[in-house]
């Protein structure tokens, strides 16, 4: 049977100190503030716990259907919950061939004409949570491409003749005057909106004897069950 975990990631980038949304559980993210690269094995004990094991196979799935949990950390915060994997437009249940088909695609499509990014869970993810298959609606692995469809004109500060800004620097070289523009924040801030907080979904297939043994199992972490709320 297939069923969805859902969940929304911040973090505190170890480079610049922001809290960043990080709207993927990619192994790797980019900051949308000073664009490091961050590692998050090394970065992130709640990302890792949320996805990983012990945590993921048991907590996550003795957990009541939608009962959200929240793991904190001073510098994390991981949301989830379990639900069915069921399209979140027309709340109809996933289809195996539909999302085998998304993710050779990279799209999932449902009947109903909703689509999302879809992709395989890559190999580590499946060996921390042996039934993780796909995972859905996750946002660009670097939050700050740029989102300019067409380059921008602007008018040179230098000689006043056109500039195309297409958003991939934060300067412009004028090819007439060469004189160098530095974008306005209005103008850099349109090209590259802030990222929020969004949720994705993680798609796992197991069989119900394999979930009834899971949800029976004490593990290390029923302990911990009790110090999180349901929210209110
Ligand atoms: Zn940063
Ligand atoms: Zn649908
Ligand atoms: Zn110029």
């Amino acid at each position: 049977m297939l069923l969805g975990i859902s969940y929304r990631s911040s973090t505190q980038c170890p480079e610049c100190a922001q809290q960043v949304p990080v709207n993927h559980a990619r192994a790797r993210f980019h900051c949308s503030h000073c664009h490091a690269t961050v590692d998050r094995m090394q970065n992130e004990r709640a990302w890792w716990l949320g996805f990983s094991g012990e945590f993921a196979t048991r907590y996550v799935l003795k957990r009541p259907e939608n009962d959200v949990g929240q793991i904190n950390t001073p510098k994390q915060h991981l949301e989830f919950f379990r639900g069915p994997a069921a399209c979140p437009s027309c709340q109809q249940p996933m289809q195996h061939e539909a999302l085998l088909a998304g993710a050779a695609a990279g799209t999932f499509r449902c009947a109903c004409g909703f689509a999302t990014p879809c992709r395989d869970a890559e190999p580590s993810l499946v060996q921390a949570f042996p039934y993780a298959r796909w995972l859905l609606a996750e946002g660009p692995e670097a939050g700050d491409a740029p989102n300019a469809a067409q380059p921008i004109l602007m008018a040179c500060m230098g000689c006043g003749a056109g500039l195309k800004v297409d958003g991939s620097s934060r300067t412009v070289d004028c090819i007439y005057c060469k004189a160098t523009n530095y974008l306005p924040d209005g103008l850099w801030l349109r090209l590259h909106p802030a990222p929020r907080l969004e949720w994705f979904f993680l798609v796992i297939d197991i069989d119900p004897a394999a979930l009834a043994a899971e949800q029976s199992r004490s593990s290390p972490f029923d302990d911990l069950m009790l110090k999180f709320k349901r929210p209110s």
